[in-house]
């Protein structure tokens, strides 16, 4: 039986897997480059989802969580002493922006939110949340009740009073004919007019993701999220940031995602590239925040040994290797070269960074084209590029490379794409 047959037989039947019953199987990494069982290497540029955010089979990476295992000590749970994870969270506190801030780690992205709303609703004393609609933040009972994305979702059996703000989508603002500065005050309206009617006055939290990434790196206008705060600060509501995705420098002109909304969160959530494929993640925030609920600080396996020593080396080599500065000169690149593109199934390029978003839609509209959109996906898989695939209606090519992307790669998997999207851009007329 082949191992597609043999993961149907024995996990969950609806488990997306790309590229169907052709699935790859990835046997080795070798920095940007992956090879499959087949024998196939290929560029990812979308560094598994986001998670091999430094690369494959890197040094300072591997080597650093060898010796962690090398102790012989790959867990001693949080009933002990962690030195890597007490240093991996003064570096995190340091970096977060927020001052004063603690740091609780976990194993995932889902428990990194669901921690945060758990924090947010025991200090305010309320489970009502706000979320946003198309986000995405995980797979745990809380965290799918704040997920406003169909496939993804299951608000009918929410643990939380969930009240939902409009997705500042930009291409559809820009059709109907609305500039950055409209969507923003449109969006404060709805704030507004969400708090004053359906929410009962005592709101714990909003939820955001500064770009979000399951919902196709869709992102509202800057500043967003501080016009929303100040709203919300009227309150006393708090903002949770979840840079899931959007975290450590991927944006480039930011090292958050919540930077180029003037805002600074009470609480930001972690996890995908900072393990660099490592189970890792974490909220840090506010210590007034954090340290009101003691009982939540626990968790057997958040932050162990060889995952800390992960985080560690990774946020070191982000930091040591200007990262940041990489993913904006080498994703400039990727959005100039897509930009310049003519091709009428492209709805809008968008994105910052190394995180970048194709909308593929039916020529002058702004109707999705899933279909173009699986064939452009297919034809870079072909191509020996692997991308992404995204969006509320899945017509959105996703692209997140590790941050170390050289600009040679850039320009490679840029010319793999181009003729992808050309061609399939021939077929719509
Ligand atoms: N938040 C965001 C923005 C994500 O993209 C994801 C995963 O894709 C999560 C949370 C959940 O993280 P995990 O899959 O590690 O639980």
């Amino acid at each position: 039986m082949s191992l597609l047959d043999r993961h149907r037989a024995v996990m969950p039947g609806w488990m997306p897997v790309y590229y169907g019953d052709d699935a790859i199987e990835i046997v080795s990494g070798s920095g940007r480059h992956v090879t499959g069982a087949d024998g196939r290497t290929y560029l990812d540029f979308f560094g598994g989802v986001l998670t091999t955010m430094i690369g494959y089979d890197i040094a300072e990476i591997s080597d650093a969580v060898r010796r962690q295992i090398g102790t012989g000590v790959a867990h001693t749970s949080t009933l002990y002493l962690i030195r890597q994870q007490v240093e991996l969270a003064e570096k995190i506190a340091r970096v977060s922006g927020i001052p004063d801030a603690r740091v609780f780690f976990t194993n995932s992205g889902s428990e990194a939110n669901e921690s945060a709303l758990l924090f947010a609703a025991n200090v305010r004393r309320s489970n009502q949340i706000l979320a946003i609609k198309n986000s995405y933040h995980g797979r745990t009972f809380a965290t799918m009740a704040v997920t406003g994305h169909r496939s993804w979702s299951s608000s009918s059996l929410s643990p939380l009073t969930v009240n939902w703000l409009s997705s500042a989508d930009r291409l559809r603002g820009r059709m109907a004919g609305l500039g950055a500065e409209d969507l923003l005050d449109a969006a404060v309206d709805d704030l507004r007019e969400v708090l004053a009617t359906v929410t009962a006055g005592d709101v714990a939290a909003l939820i955001a993701e500064p770009i979000q990434g399951v919902g196709g790196f869709v992102h509202g206008p800057d500043g967003l999220l501080g016009a929303y705060q100040k709203v919300l600060a009227e309150s006393g509501i708090l903002l949770i940031a979840d840079e899931v995705q959007t975290g450590w420098g991927r944006t480039g002109e930011h090292f958050w995602g919540y930077q180029a909304h003037g805002v600074t969160p009470d609480l930001i959530t972690f996890a995908k590239g900072i393990g660099n494929g490592f189970a890792l993640g974490g909220v840090v925030g506010r210590a007034e925040v954090m340290n009101a609920v003691p009982a939540i600080s626990f968790s057997t396996f958040g932050g162990n040994p060889v995952s800390a020593a992960a985080g560690n080396a990774v946020l070191d080599y982000v930091l040591d290797h200007d990262l940041q500065g990489n993913a904006q000169r080498v994703g400039s690149i990727l959005l100039g070269g897509l930009r310049s593109l003519d091709a009428a199934i492209v709805g809008e390029v968008r994105g910052r960074g190394l995180m970048i978003g194709i909308e593929f839609v039916r020529p002058g509209t702004t109707e999705p084209d899933p279909a173009a959109t699986l064939r452009v996906f297919d034809r870079c898989r072909e191509g020996g590029l692997l991308v992404g695939k995204g969006g509320l209606h899945g017509n959105v090519i996703r692209i997140g490379p590790p941050l170390t992307l050289t600009e040679e790669e850039a320009r490679t998997g840029l010319s793999v794409l181009t003729d992808a999207i050309t061609a399939t851009d021939a077929e719509a007329h």
